[in-house]
């Protein structure tokens, strides 16, 4: 198995040393300079990815919206507005993240299936590019809502293509049986009673099927079925100007060979062309993903019989995925491995036996106070951490032009308690 830091073009990579860095700055200095657990992102790799799905799609008009909530580092996500991405929203909250990052409102749009009255009341003041709609009820509150401000809301139904991702079923969204969209059966329906309200624009249509599709056949199974229902909903007066094909593009934790975002772009652009659609997506994990480490330090070694373990200073409320998903993350010792590996369990200080970075991992020697890293942290990371044992969250550092710049600090006891009365 190949490691993903020896991949020459990799953000993560070690000097001639053998120490590992961050775009040739030190995480062992990053370490000593802003303590551990920290998330250590590289700007410039955010940049090559999300280069790398715009230009897919250069021959078309496109808007990249960054899922948001993959990783909402304000930093960072500045960074892709100043480079021309869009973002995908699905709170109040990221609506308030993605006007501080700058995101310009046209190029913001907001899913999810139980956005409230106030979050679509929000949405519509910021003048937002387009709401992906759940739900009759829901284009029912957006049109009420509309109506009352004197707005025109653009509207884009979710349509559940029924397609089977091949993921994993927590993150499988696009099947009857998931909570997600309205049947294709229902369509039409759906955006005739969207033509029956005021102050409404159903201008697109949306899908989105799942996270981290290691083949994008689904999508463009996916994105077939929404194209052929945009001849049938132009028949009713619908035209449809925007083709949202979601996100999804997944990255390498392991030994996966993704498909990358040209795979089906020749044939997306093909189907937006038939009718002269706008193509928008939302690619969250691709963009950040292989971005951003989880840096932590070995607080002790310990062997239970035959059973070794590796406790770390990242516990489960840093890094939530491999708990919630069992999900694999590569680990690897920031200075120069050596010795004979061990099977070991790496684990953090929470009181849950779930807690763990990784299980029966081959791994070198490493004492107390040496650095780790794992990797492929960047997205689903940091935003899904939490304060669980009362363990303040991490700070986030970002890596650009060769300078470390702490983006958001790590919290402190105080913080564990803003708000709260005795
Ligand atoms: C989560 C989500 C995304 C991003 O998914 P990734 O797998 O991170 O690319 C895009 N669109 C919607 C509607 C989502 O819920």
């Amino acid at each position: 198995m190949t490691s993903l830091v020896s991949s020459a073009d990799a953000p993560f990579r070690r000097n001639d040393q053998g120490e590992l860095t961050c775009d040739g700055v030190r995480l062992a200095d990053i370490a000593r300079d802003h303590g551990t657990p920290t998330y250590v992102y590289s700007a410039a790799a955010v940049d090559v990815a999300f280069d790398s799905v715009d230009s897919a799609y250069a021959g078309a008009p496109h808007l990249v919206c960054f899922a948001l909530k993959a990783c909402s580092n304000l930093a960072l996500a500045a960074r892709l507005a100043r480079r021309g991405a869009g973002v995908d929203i699905v709170s109040g909250g990221e609506l308030f993240r993605a006007l501080k990052a700058g995101f310009p409102s046209e190029r913001i749009v907001f899913a999810g299936v139980g956005k409230t009255r106030q979050e679509i009341g929000e949405a519509l003041d910021a003048n937002i590019l387009l709401f992906t709609v759940e739900s009759i009820q829901e284009v029912e509150a957006i049109s009420a809502l509309a109506r009352e401000r004197g707005k025109t809301a653009r509207v884009a139904f979710r349509v559940n293509p029924d397609v089977d991702p091949k993921t994993h079923p927590y993150v499988s969204t696009g099947l009857k049986k998931n909570k997600f969209g309205i049947g294709r059966e229902t369509v039409l329906d759906a955006y005739r009673f969207a033509l029956s309200l005021p102050n409404l624009d159903p201008t697109g249509i949306h899908c989105h099927i799942g996270s981290q599709l290691v083949h994008l056949d689904p999508v463009r199974d996916a994105v077939d079925r929404i194209a052929d229902l945009v001849a049938e909903l132009k028949g009713i007066g619908v035209p449809i100007r925007y083709i949202d094909i979601g996100g999804g593009i997944a990255i390498r934790y392991r030994d996966e060979t993704p498909d990358g975002p040209t795979a089906i772009a020749s044939h997306v652009i093909g189907r937006a062309r038939e009718f002269g659609a706008t193509i928008l997506m939302e690619p969250g994990r691709f963009l950040v993903g292989n971005a951003g480490i989880l840096l932590t330090e070995v607080v002790y070694t310990k062997e239970n019989g035959s059973k070794k373990f590796v406790v770390v200073d990242a516990a489960m409320n840093d890094l939530i995925r491999p708990s919630l998903y069992d999900a694999y993350h590569e680990i690897v010792t920031v200075s120069p491995p050596s010795g004979e590996e061990n099977l070991v369990d790496i684990v953090g200080p929470v009181c849950e036996s779930g807690d763990f970075l990784a299980h029966d991992r081959s791994f070198p020697p490493v004492a107390s106070g040496d650095l780790l890293a794992v990797l492929s942290a960047g997205a689903y990371g940091f935003v899904m951490s939490s304060n669980y044992n009362a363990r303040p969250r991490a700070a986030e550092v970002v890596v650009a032009g060769g300078t470390a710049r702490v983006t958001r600090q790590r919290e402190s006891y105080e913080d564990l308690i803003r708000g709260e009365v005795v």
